[in-house]
């Protein structure tokens, strides 16, 4: 008999698809992860021009081209001040494989990944594939992983942890301060950090912090994409920046897993980074109205909601039975406990949807809620 491998075993399909799969075909649609606003014109120009000219037709360098990591690396310097060689830089196949480089390169058999709870599905099911063992820590009370609790689950036998801010589900934002000890935590443990930035500019309050600019050693590494931020989920493109030491270790993965990433996808990337950034500033600012929107109808209809600061995520308390009575009411959202056992309790709704939508679907939650009280 053909046998499975046991670190699939543990990886289940993600509680999202289910609750996408038991709605009607009129739901209202507050469970989806990607922004609702077209790809940048001038990203998509820069994958047409090259498919047309043929530039697209052929593998490029492993870790991308030359072109799309120089502009890269220029937006590191743009944003942050941070000076990245552009041979420090993999694209990847979205922050997904970028995610998946960094523990399989990184985590040995059996050693821990510490990431938040509740938190992004991937890190649980990406680590169990990477055959480590996933340790989730909760959250504070604002729903942001406090670095004291990193530091408390660290043993002799952890690899890495996972900071992710913006966060999905919890649109909560980690603070300038967290982040210095996220890295000072990296340095001082010798473990691996790995940042999630995909959400790194969609951000209402402040600005986004990566903690690879506090680092004194190369303990820390950033994963990022287009998606999210230039509304590219579907091009599947992103990278992840590190040491030259770890992203020549990543680079194994990568070579020998995916070639490289997908080259019409890295042409439009490298428009999308070097050209206007006006769409992302007006998409971030609609996300903002539609973010006071949300707060105010959840908190209307008597729902404890932590203010989100960025991505486009809400995640409000909700009492027994709200999910079902609100998906039954005709709105998806996400219960809780698909981002882990800590989210039990909660739900997450997206905001990436149309404004009237929106309102519509609050008055439907702002009903549901009087039901089951
Ligand atoms: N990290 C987080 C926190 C996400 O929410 C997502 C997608 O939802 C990803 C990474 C993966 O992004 P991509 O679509 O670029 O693979």
């Amino acid at each position: 008999m053909t046998a499975f491998a046991d670190r699939v075993e543990h990886v289940s399909i993600s509680g999202i698809r289910k609750v996408f799969e038991a709605a009607g075909e009129d739901a209202i649609n507050l469970g989806l992860g990607q922004p609702d606003f077209p790809t940048p014109a001038h990203a998509r120009r820069g994958a047409i021009e090259a498919i047309e000219s043929g530039r697209a037709d052929a593998y490029t360098s492993n870790k991308g081209t030359p072109q799309l990591r120089e502009a890269i690396s220029a937006k590191y310097d743009r944003d942050y001040g941070l000076e990245i060689d552009p041979a420090d830089v993999i694209a990847t196949s979205g922050g997904s494989e970028a995610l998946h480089l960094a523990l399989e390169a990184h985590v040995n058999p059996g050693e821990e990944v510490i990431f938040p709870d509740p938190g992004f599905v991937s890190y649980d099911a990406l680590t169990h594939i990477a055959d480590g063992t996933p340790k989730p820590v909760g959250l504070r009370d604002d729903l942001t992983l406090d670095p004291a609790t990193v530091e408390d689950a660290i043993t002799d036998e952890t690899a890495a942890f996972i900071v992710n801010s913006p966060a999905n589900p919890t649109g909560a934002v980690q603070s300038e301060a967290d982040m210095r000890e996220f890295a000072r935590i990296a340095d001082e443990h010798d473990v691996l950090c790995i940042s999630d930035e995909v959400y790194e500019h969609i951000v209402f309050e402040g600005e986004h912090h990566s903690p690879l600019k506090f680092a004194e050693t190369d303990n820390v590494i950033v994963v990022s994409a287009c998606s999210k931020t230039y509304s590219m989920t579907g091009w599947r493109l992103g990278w992840v920046v590190g040491s030259n030491r770890r992203i020549e270790r990543m680079l194994r993965v990568h070579q020998y897993g995916q070639a490289c990433a997908s080259a019409p996808a890295q042409f439009a990337a490298e428009a999308a980074l070097t050209g206007p950034q006006e769409p992302v500033r007006e998409m971030v600012d609609t996300f903002e109205e539609r973010r006071d929107l949300v707060l105010d109808g959840l908190t209307d209809a008597g729902l404890e909601v932590p203010t989100p600061e960025g991505a486009f995520y809400a995640m409000p308390k909700v009492p027994d039975g709200w999910c079902e009575e609100v998906l039954e009411r005709g709105v998806v959202v996400v219960p809780g406990d698909a981002f882990g056992a800590n989210g039990a309790g909660y739900a997450r709704l997206s905001y990436a949807t149309g404004t009237e939508e929106l309102k519509e679907a609050l008055e439907i939650m702002a009903e549901a809620t009087r039901a089951v009280r």
